[in-house]
């Protein structure tokens, strides 16, 4: 598209002579001899140019330039004052301290113009290339960081439930071991494993079990409190890490996550399924320097511990009679 120039001057001769001279190049010419309209003219169209008189009655040349540079969308339109009263460098200096780009004097000579006018838009196209790569660099950081957040959220997500994975299991139990020993505070692990998982894949098919899994995560989910941590540790087996916890009260909380997947029922099409889980808890009171395979450890002892003794229950971890 050829570049656009908007030309101002309430003289129509002026005006006329201006746009006769401009009309001869490779540019498109719009115009108007009514200066305060000017300014609504340029936001509609935007011009590459604008080619204003000085003095002109209700807005001058100057601040027309001053309406344009305080706009966002107009600022960066260079303007060329062409004028019959730049015979004094103190104007041209107002001129240009106003934000005009150039000047030429009125009677307009037709080639200063043109080769000044042809000038402006080189510069002026230019600017807008380097605000348009600017504009695309800028969008391009954006979606890098986009997919940098989008990779680590699925980095720690868990791809069928939704909740925490192992990964970020592990990295957490990191921090909360590190916090644990600062602050000298207990923190509980519970594991929690569904009964009998296996009669539901057998019985119903694997897309069953993964629904199953799929809603439990979420009932776990919805009866954490907020600080607790809740992740798939794999297959149909969740972990619970409670903050500033030590075992009794973590078997508390146990006890409220087992009620509420015993209540929740599981539907599919015409299919309805109630499961349990067992939960076995350990805390790090046990032994303050343990490491955290070691408290897995114990909270896999008490999970087996909660099976053996009938399931759909909770076993806290050197609590209850010992294993036979
Ligand atoms: P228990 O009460 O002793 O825990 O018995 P269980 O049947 O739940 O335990 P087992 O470890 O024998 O079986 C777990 C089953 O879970 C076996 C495995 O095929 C199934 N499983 C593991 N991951 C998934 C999964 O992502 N989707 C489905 N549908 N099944 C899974
Ligand atoms: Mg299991
Ligand atoms: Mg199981």
């Amino acid at each position: 598209m050829a570049p656009q120039i908007l030309v101002i001057d309430d003289d129509l001769e002026h005006l006329n002579a201006i746009c006769d001279v401009l009309q001869g190049g490779p540019f498109s010419v719009f115009r108007t001899s009514r200066p305060e309209r000017a300014f609504d003219i340029a936001l509609e169209n935007l011009p590459d140019l604008i080619v204003t008189d000085w003095d002109m009655p209700g807005l001058s040349g100057i601040e027309l330039i001053r309406r344009l540079k305080g706009h966002e969308a107009t600022r960066d339109i260079p303007v060329i004052m062409c004028t019959g009263k730049m015979t004094s460098s103190e104007n041209l200096e107002t001129a240009l301290a106003a934000g005009a780009v150039d000047y030429v004097r009125k009677p307009v000579e037709p080639i200063e113009l043109r080769a000044r006018t042809r000038s402006m838009l080189q510069l002026s196209a230019s600017y807008r290339q380097i605000k348009a790569n600017e504009l695309e660099l800028a969008r391009q950081n954006t979606l890098l960081v986009q997919q940098k957040q989008e990779l680590h959220i699925a980095s720690i997500t868990d791809h069928l439930t939704g909740i925490y994975n192992r990964a970020f299991l592990t990295d957490h139990l990191d921090r909360e071991f590190a916090n644990s020993r600062r602050h000298g505070h207990p923190f509980s692990c519970l594991l929690i494993d569904i009964d009998h998982f296996k009669a539901v894949n057998d019985q119903h098919g694997h897309l069953v079990g993964d629904l199953v899994i799929r809603h439990t995560a979420q009932v776990l989910a919805s009866s954490i409190r907020k600080g607790d941590l809740l992740a798939r540790f794999g297959g149909e087996e969740f972990v619970v890490l409670l903050t500033n916890t030590a075992a009794r009260d973590g078997a508390v909380m146990a006890e409220n996550l087992r009620t509420a997947v015993e209540r929740a029922v599981h539907r599919h099409g015409g299919l309805t399924l109630r499961v349990t889980v067992s939960v076995g808890v350990a805390d790090t009171l046990y032994d303050e320097a343990m490491s955290e395979t070691e408290l897995l450890g114990h909270a896999d002892d008490a999970l087996y511990a909660a099976k053996r003794r009938g399931r759909n229950r909770v076993a806290i971890y050197g609590e209850g009679p010992s294993p036979d």
